[in-house]
């Protein structure tokens, strides 16, 4: 049976050197010995493992984030690659389209000329 009042865990802080004793109102029992509420083993070691499962998550978030950011610039990087090849491509498909879409006049086909005639506007300009 524990008989000490006060917490008896010895602090150790910048500047002093040795440390101190607590000395707090002991009233949590661990193991036969009283603690304050702060140095009561299975709380402080709970609280430190949720503080590391805290920093433990902030890493993983961290960590997650820029593996998207690359991905992400990796993906622009993929499609900027790729946009030479798709203008021109749409720039020599574009008269056989019109052709097209001039013997046949039906549904959005002019249309779809249009667009195709405005983008390739918008990306020589
Ligand atoms: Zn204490």
């Amino acid at each position: 049976m524990s008989t000490n009042t006060t917490c008896p865990t010895r602090v150790y802080s910048s500047g002093m050197w040795g440390g101190h004793v607590c000395g707090l109102t002991a009233k949590h029992e661990h193991e036969g010995v009283m603690y304050c509420k702060r140095h009561h083993p299975p709380t402080y070691k709970a609280k430190r493992q949720a503080q590391s499962d805290k920093w433990a998550e902030q890493t993983r978030r961290e960590v997650e984030a820029g593996k998207q950011a690359a991905a992400k610039a990796a993906e622009q990087k993929r499609r900027a690659e790729c946009f030479p090849d798709l203008l021109e491509a749409l720039q020599l498909i574009l008269p056989m389209a019109k052709g097209y879409a001039h013997q046949h006049n039906v549904g959005s086909n002019q249309a779809y000329c249009d667009q195709a005639e405005s983008v390739i506007a918008k990306a020589t300009q």
